[in-house]
This record gives structure tokens, sequence and C-alpha cells, in this order.
């Protein structure tokens, strides 16, 4: 067997060369607040207070957080940072990212606004997918009794047939500008008929190539088997399966209904079983390559690693179309541009909306930075190494 690859993702030079110096002392400043417990906790109550009340914090947010983690308040507004992002040869996946959205009005107005980011991508060489989670285009109660096939009054099934329509909308137009979308993975009490849609859409647009891809949570205990029974569906029916693996966004949240519902934990009991599930999951994805394409999102070093050595094990080039590394604008630079720099297909979720809409996006980043052991640190770690090397 030749060398393995092996990316240096301690690179900072690298990493954060996009980043001015003001830009890296502000992150500097964010993660070392969101990586202290109690400082974040408190930060994040007072932030949402301040905003029932009214307070003027939003500019204090968008200089800060916001900035950090999203491209602006419109697609225009993150032009700047899908042609910043573009100059390192990373790519932009556009995401509107207000949630909580309540009735069909809002709903309507989510899905022009995801449609239009179609159009940024089509005329941009630098957005190589579109995006979208189902919470935004339907109510959350009517997805969880859809999933818990309680009876339906008139109006409910007429809002859920919105909601497909809303969807195939979206996925047609990912069909005709040919711009593949992703479909993000929601709660598990939600997700059956996220994925029922998403293999719906996956059987009329992918065809001919990757157009849709579901997404796969790997904390989940069932989840490698899902992946397995959405191959063998997808080669049944003779379609390209797009798969975007994570790990799990909402673990805190799907124990505790399961502890208050009294039913088993559908999550992994551990960090490691989690791990060995998604490095399977990438395995799987590269041993059926032939009608698997694959979107990694992870911010885990040893897990990006692995899937370029798996890649170069199956002979596959750096820049093969079918498999893309992802990681969220703001977290894991180290990782997007030292992949980039070695000729791998890269793109940050890059989240945009009003200042007040994306507050559940950015508390679940400054929750994730904090929970989450290591990572935090490893941010911190990376972004003073860096400092220190700029001062010489
Ligand atoms: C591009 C991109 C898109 C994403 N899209 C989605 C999405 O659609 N839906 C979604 O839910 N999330 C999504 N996420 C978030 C993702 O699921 C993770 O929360 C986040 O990326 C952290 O996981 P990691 O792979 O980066 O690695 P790590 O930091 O190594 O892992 C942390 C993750 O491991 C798991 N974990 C931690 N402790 C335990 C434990 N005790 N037992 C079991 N599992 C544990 C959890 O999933 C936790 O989030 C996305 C992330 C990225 C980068």
């Amino acid at each position: 067997m030749g060398t393995l690859p092996s990316i240096q993702f301690d690179d900072t030079k690298v990493a954060f060369s996009y980043k001015s110096d003001r830009e890296l002392k502000k992150a500097n400043f964010i993660f070392s607040v969101v990586n202290n417990p109690t400082v974040s906790k408190i930060a994040t109550r007072l932030a949402k207070v301040s905003l029932s009340l009214g307070l003027p914090i939003k500019s204090i947010i968008r200089a800060t957080v916001f900035e950090h983690f999203c491209g602006g308040e419109t697609v225009e507004e993150s032009e700047k940072t899908i042609e910043k992002l573009a100059r390192f040869h990373v790519g932009t996946i556009l995401d509107y990212s207000v949630e909580g959205e309540k009735d069909e009005a809002g709903f309507d107005k989510t899905t022009q606004e995801i449609l239009a980011t179609f159009d940024e991508a089509k005329k941009s060489t630098s957005v190589p997918f579109c995006v979208f989670k189902v919470t935004g285009l339907g109510a959350m109660d009517l997805l969880e009794k859809v999933q818990a096939k309680a009876t339906l009054s008139e109006e409910e099934k007429g809002a859920f047939e919105k909601v497909k329509h809303r969807v195939d909308q979206i996925c047609k137009k990912a069909f005709d500008t040919q711009v593949p979308v992703l479909v993000d993975a929601e709660d598990s009490w939600i997700q059956n008929p996220i994925d029922a849609l998403a293999y719906e859409m996956m059987q009329k647009y992918n065809a001919q190539k990757t157009i849709v891809f579901n997404t796969y949570q790997m904390y989940r205990a069932d989840m490698l088997g899902n992946l397995r029974n959405a191959f063998h569906e997808a080669a049944m029916h003779n379609y390209f399966l797009g798969v975007k693996m994570v790990r799990g966004a909402y673990m805190e949240k799907e124990a505790e209904r399961a502890a208050k519902l009294g039913y088993p934990n559908p999550i992994h009991p551990g960090k490691e079983a989690t791990d060995d599930a998604f490095n399977k999951g990438l395995a799987f994805c590269i041993d059926n390559k032939q009608r698997i394409s694959l979107v990694c999102g992870s911010h885990n070093e040893y897990s990006n690693q692995y899937l370029t050595v798996l890649m170069n094990k199956h002979s596959m080039q750096n820049t093969d179309s079918r498999v893309w590394f992802a990681q969220l604008l703001g977290m894991s630079d180290n990782i997007s541009f030292n992949l980039a720099k070695a000729g791998y297909n890269v793109a940050k979720y890059v989240p945009y909306g009003p200042v007040e809409s994306v507050m559940p996006y950015l508390l679940r980043r400054a929750s994730e930075n904090t929970s989450v052991a290591g990572q935090s640190s490893r941010e911190l770690t990376l972004i003073r190494k860096e400092l220190k090397r700029r001062k010489g």
C-alpha cells in the first residue's frame, strides 16, 4: 500500500488566512465567552431577556456572534462572505436560518426565500448546494401528528399537503437549476415524515444524478440500519442516494423527551458509539460510491481525516464530485481551509436572516461549544496559536 495522505489540521496560518487580526481577536473573545459554562449561561440568558424586552441589544449581537457565525441578514449581505470563502476555494451553502415561523404566510415566505437561494447559487460558481429545514415550511406539531399517525382534521390535512407542495417546489427548483439541495435532519419525533418526503423527492429528481440529499444523524442508534435500508431502496428503485452525514445536534432534547414520556432514548449510549457509527457510515458510503454522493458535515478531525484515507484507499481523486466536506461558518476553519488547500471539495454552511430570527441557531452554537467536551477549547487553542504566530 502507498503512503496514506495526512492533512495537517493544525496549520493555523492556512486556517485563518481569511480573517483579519481584528476578526481573529473578536473570535478569541467569543469563544472565550461561550467556552465558560457560567459566563455563557449568563450571556445567553441576558440576550434572550433583552431581546424579549425590546432592549437595544441587537447591535451588540450583530457585531459579535452574528458577525462571526452568519453571512448577514439577507442573501445580498452574505455575498461578501461568499466571495471571501471562495478566494480560498471554500464554497458556501446558503442557509436561511429563520426558525419558528408559525403560520401559512410565514411558511410561504420561507419557501420563497429558499427558492431565491437557488438563483444566487445559479449565478455564482461558489455556492455548490442549497439547504432547508422542513420545520421552516410547516408546523412542528403537524409533523409530530403525522409521525404519530394521529387522525388529522381537514384543515391539518390541507396544511400537510401544502408542506409537501413546498418541499416539491424547492426540490424541483434544485432539479431545474441543477443545484443540489440538502434536507436537514431534525428531532426524531418528526423525522419520519421528513425522511418520507426526502425519499419521494429522490425518486422523482435523482434518476440521472444526485440532486436531493437527506441527512443521517449517526447519534441515533437505528441510523446505520436506516442508511443501509435507504441504499437498498435507492438501488431497488434505481435512483442516486444523496447522504449528508452528521452526528446530530439535539442530543439533550432527545434524552429529555424520552425520559419524560418513558420510552428508550433513541441516542447511542455514549460518544464512542456515535463516533463508531459515523465512521462506519462514511465507509459504507464510499464502498457504495457508484450510487451514493456524500456530504460529510462534521467538525471532528478524526472523521474528516478518515474520509480522506477512505477516498485514497478507493483511488478517488481529492476533487471527486461525489464527496464533499462541510463545516459551519465560524467553526473548524482549520479543517475547512486545510482540506480545501489539499484540493478536496469543501463548503461552509453560511446562515443568514434577521438577527432575532437567527437567535435559536446562535444559541445552539453557543451551547454546543459549551457542552460538547473538547470542541470549544480546540477552537480557542487554535485561535490563540494563530494570534501568537501573527505577533511573531
Ligand atoms: C455542515 C453541517 C450540517 C449539519 N446539519 C445538521 C442537521 O441537519 N441536523 C442535525 O441534527 N445536526 C446537524 N449538524 C450538527 C451536527 O449534528 C453536530 O451537532 C456537530 O457537527 C457536532 O458533531 P461533530 O461531528 O462535528 O463532532 P464531535 O464534536 O466530535 O461530536 C459531537 C457530537 O457527538 C455526539 N455525542 C456527544 N456526546 C455524546 C454521547 N454522550 N452519546 C452519544 N452521542 C454523543 C452528538 O451528536 C454531538 O453533537 C450539522 C453540522 C455541520 C457541520
